[in-house]
């Protein structure tokens, strides 16, 4: 099979499972060639549904081209626009810029930051090789974001994040979205979705997800978990999230715990997390 009947296949399993809504975010997966950015497995595991590990193995992969029906919805939440500017921390093998330059279109710009020089530079020439020229790779602790193109539309995180970088809540301009995949303590892995509205985000979405770590010199938690009711089995027993609130933890205040079921301190972001 060639690969354009293999990404059929693929985003119409992705549409099935609901994993796909938009016409958008379907067009961008129509368009991007997956298998260019994992030229080491076959072309039809380019375009099965999983996490394709690209640098590192099993505990210590460093580096996967993620799911694509996790990927799809990340994207989903991230609501990118013909003409936005987008900021990817963690570029892997360069896909996810590749469909974020579709969603952004040839008025958009994408700078996607990698702390691994090697996947950088090949994450470049794919893109390059690709015709995706509104793209830049940045070779950085994404930590720092990348202050030359700020202020950005859109921030999406792709590696596991605890916290929201001082530099992404400077670099991330009012009104718009950040996506990131955040482990706060308390259970679970979510990609969650935010709409900035001055120095808040409100969580607009939250699925389901599996990142590798961010590394660099920020990514150390140093969290403090604020719980409503004197019952400490939140942690223990995996809850559905209903919504997130999350603020600066240098502007944080005590009411934050009148409206939500447990507040995550964390160095730079504070999140106050309401059960379903
Ligand atoms: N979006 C990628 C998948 C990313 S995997 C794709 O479509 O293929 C996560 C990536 O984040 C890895 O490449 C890893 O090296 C990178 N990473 C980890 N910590 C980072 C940091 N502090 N800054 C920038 N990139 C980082």
């Amino acid at each position: 099979m060639d690969d354009a009947r293999l990404r059929e296949g693929m985003i119409a399993e992705m549409r099935r499972s609901g994993s796909i809504t938009s016409a958008a975010v379907t067009r961008a997966f129509e368009r991007v060639p997956r298998h260019r950015f994992v030229p080491e497995v076959s072309l039809s595991d380019a375009y099965a549904d999983r996490a394709i590990s690209i640098k590192g193995e099993g505990v210590d992969t460093v580096a996967s081209i993620s799911q694509p029906s996790m990927l799809s919805r990340m994207l989903e939440l991230a609501q990118i626009e013909p003409g936005n500017r987008v900021l990817e921390i963690g570029t892997g093998s360069g896909y996810n810029a590749a469909l974020m330059s579709e969603l952004a279109g040839p008025q958009g710009r994408i700078v996607t930051v990698e702390i691994e020089a090697d996947l950088a530079e090949r994450a470049a020439a794919t893109l390059r090789a690709c015709g995706y020229e509104n793209v830049r790779v940045v070779l950085e602790d994404g930590h720092a974001g990348s202050a030359e193109d700020a202020p950005y539309d859109r921030i999406v995180v792709s590696a596991r994040a605890t916290d929201i970088a001082a530099a992404w809540w400077e670099q991330l301009a009012d009104g718009g979205h950040i996506v990131v995949p955040l482990e706060i303590g308390i259970g679970g892995e979510y990609a969650v979705g935010f709409a900035r509205s001055g120095n808040e985000l409100r969580s607009e979405g939250v699925v389901h997800c599996l990142f590798v770590p961010l590394r660099g010199e920020q990514s150390a938690s140093r969290e403090h978990v604020f719980a409503r009711s004197s019952n400490a089995r939140y942690i223990s027993r995996p809850r559905s999230i209903r919504s997130i609130k999350a603020v600066k933890t240098a502007e944080a205040l005590p009411e934050l715990l009148e409206r939500a079921d447990i507040v995550v301190a964390q160095p730079q972001t504070t999140f106050a997390v309401t059960w379903d």
